[in-house]
């Protein structure tokens, strides 16, 4: 399955990415990682894009696209892969589209998390992460509660700190960039009939499951046990009054009451596929 995730800063893009590296075990290409990798191994493209970040210039797309090449050709990306900040713009998504027909790889979907610009600068203003461990919390949508609060690294509770580009000037500038040059990838994405948007200002977990619905992949539901269970819950204690989480719920417990999905999920555990260890060890280094 090949899969461009589009929104706004603040959307849940990160999130849910995480979720279908997790659950359907495909990598997640971020151009971000590649360009950074690709520095510090020193390749002839890495070479390249340092000159032009040393000199303050943009890395050109050709060589974001020749990274993405090269990253496609590697044994995780045969099932699949998720694009995390590419194309940003309209230019970068016709040498995509030019790049994925040459390989014989085309997109399967194009999905849009649509979140109202208000709420993106609340989510946004929530964001926090932790100085010694490098988790990233919302103060909103998932605070650090719970088995979550102790901080793996000291065992002391995290210590939370706001990243300085996530001040509200700066939000507002990124998204008025994301609105000029992203935004008219939905079109784009929607007259090749790739495009499916959601509606993401929802809890984490009924995102998830909208996702689901859109690409068609019933194991993206299934949620991980015990932090997932427990986040869960909690969201659930504090909006008693919201139906709709209630019904998830449901639905939720009575499909891990299924055997048929307990074994799907002690197989998975018994042996993780290649694609999802790597997604694993990946975010890991994205996070520090
Ligand atoms: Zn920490």
């Amino acid at each position: 399955m090949r899969i461009v995730l589009l929104g706004a800063p603040g959307s849940g893009k990160g999130t849910q990415s995480q979720r279908l590296v997790e659950r359907v075990g495909i990598p997640q290409i971020s151009t971000g990682d590649l360009l950074r990798e690709a520095v510090a191994r020193g390749t002839e493209l890495g070479r390249q894009a340092k000159e032009a970040m040393d000199s303050g210039r943009l890395v050109e797309d050709s060589l974001v696209l020749g990274m993405i090449r090269e990253r496609l050709g590697e044994p995780d990306a045969r099932r699949g892969f998720i694009l995390d900040g590419f194309p940003r713009n309209l230019a970068q998504a016709h040498a995509l589209d030019r790049l994925l027909e040459a390989l014989k790889q085309p997109l399967d979907a194009v999905v849009q998390l649509e979140v109202d610009s208000r709420e993106l600068v609340r989510r946004i203003a929530g964001r926090r992460s932790c100085a010694d461990c490098g988790r990233v919390f919302n103060l909103l949508t998932s605070p650090p509660s719970g088995a979550r609060a102790v901080c793996p690294k000291t065992g002391a509770p995290h210590r939370l700190m706001q990243r300085p580009d996530d001040n509200e000037a700066t939000v507002a500038e990124r998204l008025r960039v994301y609105d000029e040059k992203t935004r008219p990838l939905i079109d784009f994405y929607r007259a090749r009939g790739l495009l499916q948007v959601i509606d993401a200002e929802a809890a984490v977990d009924e995102v998830t499951a909208r996702l689901a619905q859109a690409l068609r992949v019933p194991a993206l539901r299934a949620p991980k046990r015990a932090a997932g269970a427990r986040r869960g819950a909690a969201k659930r204690a504090r909006k008693p009054a919201k139906k709709k989480a209630a019904a998830t719920a449901k639905r939720t417990r009575a499909s891990r009451a299924s055997p048929k999905r307990r074994s799907t999920r002690t197989r998975r555990a018994k042996a993780p596929r290649a694609g999802a260890v790597r997604g694993a060890r990946r975010r890991k280094s994205t996070r520090r």
